[in-house]
């Protein structure tokens, strides 16, 4: 039996070609994890869609060949054995999920299937190195990006460009012959039909992008040709319309496993001029590494431990204001504003929004991080957390003195025209260009008369978060 988790597709998938090369029979089963779903309180959750849609595809496409997917509900460590029981499986083969509660998890699936005689193996698939393997010449963890990228890039031995692949992100394609077919007494309420979206305490939410495997077959096809532009492009976030633009969009593809990781590298290598994208994938699996290897991190403690003392003292006012898209600094409303409608936002906008969040309004990162994890569509544990505390300064990298971005600037410089704040911010159309960044730097300005005025002075704030690293 393959367990799907993080890996929602049937091509290029390790557990389910090492299980359809074992020579048994091979089930497909899926669990809607109550442990998860119990946290989650927002019948709105777009995730869900997204999760429901892709099993659907990859049940219609075991269906062509008389298969199903098994589909349960309930606490995996129960669940799991008990399917495995059912259906008669001698072995379970998954992939590697490296969040600290997932471990703990399938430690627990682990201990329980072999109590009652059934193997389980977790293969490595979600990244092209793990844990322990890309390490530093004595032997340790790495704690800054780039030195980890160029041991990650001579470890993979290929070259960008050169249309060399590695093994290490050679597909691995399942046999599909090996499947096997379901007689309606094996799947007799336990497919995803059984467990519709309401049953599940869901609502169904139009989408961004399309889920799925076609979804990220359709969204690496549109960016195929725009891989080598993307050093140029990738800063410039696009209006809601026209999204995802200079970058791929395929966070939630490759956070579901919708697409695999080795087939993003294979096109990363075989492209002239996509090193830029290359590095992007290598930042992925740099904040997975981070985590597998520092757990404490899933417990809300930084990455350096000696800003653990940092008392922040920004408001819950001005954290709402800040969730609400009301700051009265546009780059940063708008960019909430468009994250709330659609759970979607471009990378260069959420260090914006992060680095504003705590450095300006003074709010602890922690509360900036849960926020994102509630609404983002492409939410990871990993990279979420990463990306926080780049932007507070705890984390790896952290720079608090020279880190600290400047909103009105970044507006001004990524989207110099307004475009992209037009199209969020209403209230601002009557703004010229050149005041349309910040529409109230000179008081009250009639022509934003609907707009907030600014929470805060970004120069001062600047000055106090630096203090607030200086007396810890
Ligand atoms: C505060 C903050 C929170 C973030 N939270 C998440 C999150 O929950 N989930 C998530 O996938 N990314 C997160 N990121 C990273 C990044 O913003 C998104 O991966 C990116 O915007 C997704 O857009 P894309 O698919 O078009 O990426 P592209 O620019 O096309 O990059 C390709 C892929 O590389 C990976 N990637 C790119 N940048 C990063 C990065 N900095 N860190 C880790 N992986 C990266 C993603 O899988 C992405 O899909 C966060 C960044 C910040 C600053």
């Amino acid at each position: 039996m393959v367990w799907l988790r993080r890996d929602l597709r049937l091509h290029d998938h390790r557990a389910l070609a090492a299980a359809c090369a074992s020579g048994a029979q091979v089930f497909v089963a899926f669990v809607f994890d109550t442990t998860i779903l119990g946290k989650l309180d927002n019948p709105d959750d777009r995730r869900l869609t997204f999760i429901h849609d892709s099993l659907a595809e990859v049940d219609a496409a075991l269906r062509v060949r008389d298969a199903r997917l098994i589909v349960a509900h309930g606490d995996p460590v129960e669940e799991i054995p008990r399917l495995a029981k059912a259906i008669g499986a001698t072995s379970v083969w998954t992939n590697k999920d490296y969040e600290p509660s997932a471990v703990a998890r399938d430690d627990a699936v682990a201990a329980k299937l072999k109590a009652a005689g059934v193997a389980f193996t977790a293969l490595k698939d979600q990244v092209v190195f793990e844990e322990r393997e890309v390490l530093t010449r004595t032997g340790g963890v790495y704690k800054v990006f780039t030195p980890y990228r160029a041991a990650w890039l001579s470890a993979l031995g290929a070259v960008a460009g050169s249309g060399t692949a590695s093994d290490a992100v050679r597909a691995c394609d399942p046999d599909l012959d090996a499947l096997a077919a379901c007689g309606a007494e094996a799947v007799r309420g336990k497919t995803l039909d059984d467990w519709p979206l309401e049953r599940l305490g869901f609502r169904r939410r139009e989408l961004w992008i399309a889920p799925g495997m076609r979804g990220a077959k359709q969204l690496l096809a549109r960016f195929r040709p725009k891989v080598a532009d993307y050093e140029t492009a990738r800063d410039r976030p696009a209006p809601a319309a026209e999204e995802p633009d200079g970058t791929s969009g395929l966070s939630a593809h490759l956070r579901f496993g919708t697409l695999s990781i080795r087939e993003c590298v294979r096109l990363a290598l075989a492209t002239r001029g996509a090193d830029t994208w290359l590095s992007e994938l290598v930042w992925r699996e740099f904040y997975q590494m981070i985590l597998s290897q520092t757990p404490e991190l899933a417990a809300g403690r930084p990455y350096k431990p000696e800003t653990a003392g940092i008392r922040w003292p920004g408001t819950d006012e001005h954290f709402a204001a800040w969730c609400e898209g009301r700051t009265g600094y546009p780059i940063v409303d708008a960019a909430m504003r468009h994250f709330n409608r659609t759970g979607w936002m471009h990378n260069r906008l959420r260090m914006i929004v992060a680095m504003f969040l705590v450095k300006d309004l003074l709010v602890d990162w922690r509360k900036g991080e849960a926020y994102f994890a509630r609404h983002l569509l492409d939410f990871d544990f990993a990279a979420n957390n990463g990306g926080w505390q780049w932007s507070a300064s705890t984390g790896c990298d952290a720079q608090p003195y020279f880190r600290i971005f400047n909103p009105i600037g970044q507006s001004e410089r990524y989207d110099p025209d307004g475009r992209y704040l037009r199209s969020e911010l209403p209230e601002l159309a009557a703004c010229a260009d050149r005041e349309i960044h910040f529409p109230h730097a000179k008081g009250r300005n009639p022509r934003a008369a609907a707009y907030p005025l600014p929470l805060v002075d970004h120069g001062l704030q600047r000055m106090k978060a630096m203090g607030l690293f200086q007396a810890r």
